[in-house]
């Protein structure tokens, strides 16, 4: 958690053009379940990164700029899982001058395999049944 961002936060709700909000607020995360934050990682990210629909969250390069500069350490953002943001993060305090840009989420170490990966790519719409949408 930010408890003083080092940036100003982008707007995640835009009133004017809803179609421009981010996209995880489609869903209700409840007590017991939230994609971003949990082990379902690689679910959120499909839908920040349009993986189901070939809709990219319209945000989400603000989103994980937004993430990479205030060091959240947890969660999905900007379509990116945490272990992802960390070595950019790296790369740029090796290299300053190092342009942050987006990249699909990798397996970490101990993650699935190719085979469970097509899997779960299989199994994504029904995994995306059981999200709470916002009506
Ligand atoms: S990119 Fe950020 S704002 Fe967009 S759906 Fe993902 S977490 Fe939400």
């Amino acid at each position: 958690m930010v408890l003083k961002p080092r940036a100003e936060a982008p707007l995640w709700i835009n009133e004017e053009n809803p179609d421009k909000s981010a996209k995880c607020l489609q869903y209700q995360p409840t007590r017991e379940h939230d994609p971003w934050f949990e082990d379902e990682e690689l679910l959120a990210a499909a839908i920040c990164n349009g993986d189901y629909d070939g809709t990219i969250c319209p945000i989400r390069d603000e989103c994980l700029h937004w993430a990479l500069l205030n060091n959240e350490q947890y969660g999905v953002w900007g379509g990116m899982l945490p272990h992802d943001r960390r070595n950019l993060r790296m790369a740029k305090r090796a290299d300053p001058y190092l342009e942050w840009m987006w990249h699909p989420p990798t397996p970490k170490d101990e993650d699935l395999d190719d085979e469970e990966l097509a899997e779960f790519d299989a199994d994504l719409p029904e995994l995306l049944n059981l999200l709470n949408p916002v009506p």
